[in-house]
């Protein structure tokens, strides 16, 4: 088959994300496949002829990644069975949301073929992503996304650039370390609170004294709304 071949609504899909390097592109007769490039995680795009078509086929995965259904209709965007509906006018930025929600959160140093090799390990938020999209937040201006040590030694969470610095407080050196599991937490500027990956407030209580004085630098210019007004 040749691209020629390919529907015009797949290729009207296609031509809206065939610029985003992140992610690698399979083209098939009846569906796109993006592939996150640093995550190796899947998002699958096929096309529907409405809603109605949209929710019987989301009640099919197919397997690990993500969902995003295509229908003809204007100004659609919801999430049915854990698979995006969307506009194709939508899906860009949907994908542009799903890569800023995939971070980086740790690494290890493996045996491979006789020489040492690191492997990354990245996690796909997309519990929050979903609450970003909801309230219209933006990446760096209303919420970021952080990677905390949680300390083996006190059990405090550590932002990412003060852990040598902590750990040297407990006489230990990271330079001996071939393996680091961070947890990604969102700062959030509305509220001036710190969220875990499932929305829940992680208390000031749980940090470190370095990431006390690095949130407290964060937030700094933070003026926490009411509650009932966000
Ligand atoms: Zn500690």
């Amino acid at each position: 088959m040749g691209y020629e071949q390919l529907s015009q609504e797949l290729k009207n899909a296609y031509v809206n994300v065939r610029s985003l390097d992140d992610y690698r592109w399979d083209l098939f007769e009846d569906k796109i496949i993006g592939v996150h490039k640093k995550s190796e995680l899947p998002i699958r795009i096929r096309f529907a002829s409405g809603r109605e078509e949209a929710e019987k086929m989301s009640e099919n995965k197919e397997g690990f990644g993500i969902d995003v259904i295509v229908v003809p209709n204007r100004r659609t965007f919801y999430i049915d069975n854990g698979a995006f509906i969307l506009s194709v006018n939508y899906l860009r930025s949907l994908l542009v949301d799903i890569n800023d929600h995939i971070v980086w959160h740790g690494f290890k140093v493996i045996e491979k073929d006789g020489n040492l090799v690191q492997e990354d390990f990245y996690e796909y938020l997309g519990g929050l992503m979903v609450s970003h999209i909801k309230n219209n937040m933006i990446s760096g201006q209303d919420y970021l996304l952080w990677q905390f040590y949680k300390c083996e030694h006190c059990g405090k969470y550590v932002d990412i650039d003060s852990v040598a610095k902590h750990m040297e407080g407990h006489g230990v050196s990271l330079t001996d370390k071939s393996e680091e599991k961070y947890e990604v937490f969102e700062l959030n500027f509305i509220k001036g609170k710190v969220f875990n990956k499932f929305g829940k407030e992680v208390k000031e209580s749980e940090f470190s004294s370095e990431a006390k004085a690095f949130l407290k630098d964060m937030f700094k210019d933070v003026q926490p709304i009411e509650e009932e007004d966000f």
